[in-house]
């Protein structure tokens, strides 16, 4: 069979209008603030209005280790949410907003895929509501005001070797990854080394998804660090006066967003911070607003279950007070035999063996979220080329496990390829199996938090670091951060800091090259290896496909 492409199965939804979509979950046309027919804001009095209805039960969505085109968790997402609508469950979909930077790259967007996507696509992974935008603007006023106070006289006596706050855009663009700012003269202020991020890497991004209303988003953006003096003592967003006009930036992005599936069914698309160096959610405010006005909400977090589960329970369950009810792992049969050994060109071929050593991949994932204590259950994303005994190897390795494993075609099908995956995920939340608890405790040492993760769910023998971090983390403590929870940047591709060990490498230790205090998003974040937080494009990207037909159509995206 074959399946068009993505935006041509959007082009053709039968959107409802989203006052409509709103009614469905009981939101008032009044508290919606609409963005065109089909985007609309939930608006802030409506959200304050929610706080004392009882909770949904949260699922959360997350993979193996991934194949460098991902494994369909958003997709997933979506065709769960659907599927538990079909069986006539009240279900919402919780998703990230997606990123200008992979659109055009190499990813391409993130609305879901085939017969499970939300809608509008373009606009979802093009301009959605201008949040990504209003974070840039935030995040560069912020910098701006910084050079504005240096420029000025530098009463606060900024070291300018310590500045702590880069710039942002949304692009993966290269040539800013390092520059030299204010050159030019000495109207133009000193100049100084810097450089930018991508957008979403802003801790802005990340203090946005974490905060719980406006007065919570001031806060933590007035305790942004945003350089030291030359006695190393800390200069804050607050001291400088920015919180106040960020958080007037920021007022209508931290707005949830509600658009709807190919099936017209609800769904928030709100925030989107890095897997790596943030903690790959989407905004505390959505999923709570959301576990308010259904009885199950489906929500995904980035990269794999090393990465994006455990920092979805450590860093945002145990801040928001969510309590989990069940855990989706989707595996593919592709990154199943790739974690077996098969290289990216052959694996449209079947191949059991490859498959079964590469479920040792999966395998280690349900044991670590069950140490969440989340039960687990399986979702194999069928791709065309799979084969039936591959299916099968999966659906024995896992109950062997003590798991379900069930094949979905909701890519495919829709709501119709995953109704048993919808009724069993059910029946597990329902079974309040659940016992939520955290991987390790607050008042750790960071570094016993980082050895922990390192252990328990990375299965490295041990975490090496310069003296120089040790030194940082200490003085982290001192300056009284040491109750936060850790955020590690590491490879999504691999269980260690390598990306080439995949399946269940052992025997491997942690390299922690540098620690940065997000302090105004409440985390410290532990860098292995060379991660990136201003990506590149590939030789050929994604934009080179990407333009209006004669209709005025986009063509290109995926
Ligand atoms: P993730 O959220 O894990 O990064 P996505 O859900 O965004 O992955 O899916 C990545 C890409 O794979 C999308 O372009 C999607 O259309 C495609 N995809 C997902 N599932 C399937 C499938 N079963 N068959 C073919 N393509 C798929
Ligand atoms: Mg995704």
């Amino acid at each position: 069979m074959i399946v068009p492409s993505d935006i041509e199965i959007a082009r053709t939804a039968a959107m409802k209008p989203i006052m409509e979509i709103g009614s469905q979950i009981g939101i008032p046309a009044q508290s919606l603030v609409p963005y065109g027919h089909d985007k609309a804001k939930v608006s802030a009095s409506f959200l304050r209005s929610l706080g004392a209805r009882p909770e949904g039960k949260l699922i959360l969505v997350t993979a193996i280790n991934p194949t460098p085109a991902g494994e369909g968790k958003t997709t997933t997402t979506v065709g769960l949410g659907d599927g538990l609508n079909r069986i006539g469950k009240r279900a919402m979909i919780c998703l990230r907003e997606p990123s200008l930077g992979p659109c055009f790259g190499v990813k391409g967007g993130a609305a879901g895929g085939g017969y499970a996507q939300v809608v509008p696509m373009e606009d979802i992974n093009l301009h959605f509501t201008g949040d990504f935008h209003a974070i840039t603007a935030a995040h560069n006023l912020l910098a701006a005001l910084i050079d504005n106070h240096i420029y000025w006289g530098n009463a606060l006596d900024f070291d300018l070797r310590r500045i702590a706050w880069r710039r942002v855009v949304d692009m993966n663009d290269r040539a800013l990854r390092e520059i030299v700012g204010s050159l030019g003269g000495v109207s133009n202020g000193f100049p100084r080394e810097t450089g930018f991020d991508i957008t979403v890497a802003s801790e802005v991004m990340a203090i946005l998804c974490l905060a719980e209303d406006l007065a919570d988003l001031e806060a933590r953006l007035g305790a942004i660090i945003v350089g030291y003096r030359r006695d190393k003592t800390p200069i804050f967003a607050r001291d400088l006066k920015a919180d106040g006009a960020m958080a007037v930036l920021l007022k209508d992005a931290m707005q949830p967003n509600l658009v709807q599936t190919l099936e017209n069914n609800p769904a928030f698309v709100h925030g989107g911070p890095f897997a790596n160096i943030a903690h790959g959610c989407n905004s505390i405010v959505a999923t709570k607003a959301a576990l308010r006005l259904a009885d199950f909400v489906v929500t995904e977090a980035g990269f794999g279950a090393d990465l994006g589960a455990e920092k979805f329970f450590d860093i945002k369950c145990r801040k928001a007070g969510l309590r989990p009810a069940a855990a989706v792992v989707v595996a593919t049969i592709r990154a199943l035999k790739m974690n077996g050994g098969v290289a990216k060109a052959d694996l449209g071929r079947e191949n059991v063996d490859a498959l079964r050593a590469g479920c040792v991949n999966l395998g280690r994932h349900i044991e670590n979220i069950r140490k969440f204590g989340v039960p687990v259950i399986v979702a194999i994303n069928h791709f065309s080329s799979d084969t039936d005994a591959e299916v099968r190897a999966i659906v024995d390795y896992a109950n062997d496990q003590g798991v379900d494993a069930v094949l979905c075609r909701h890519w495919a099908q829709g709501s119709a390829g995953i109704v048993e995956l919808a009724e069993k995920v059910t029946a597990l939340a329902n079974s309040c199996e659940a016992d939520f608890r955290p991987l390790y405790g607050d008042d750790l040492s960071l570094m016993a938090k980082i050895e922990t993760v390192a252990r328990e769910i990375y299965r490295a023998d041990g975490v090496t670091a310069e003296a120089s971090v040790l030194e940082q983390l200490r003085a982290f403590e001192a300056q009284g951060y040491g109750g936060l929870p850790v955020c590690i940047a590491k490879t999504q591709y691999s269980f260690s800091s390598d990306p080439s060990l995949l399946g269940a490498p052992t025997g491997h230790s942690l390299p922690i090259r540098e620690v940065r205090l997000s302090a105004g998003a409440g985390f410290v974040v532990a860098i292995t290896g060379e991660i990136r937080t201003m990506p590149g494009l590939p030789r050929s990207p994604s934009a080179e496909r990407i333009a209006l037909n004669e209709l005025g159509q986009i063509e290109g995206l995926f």
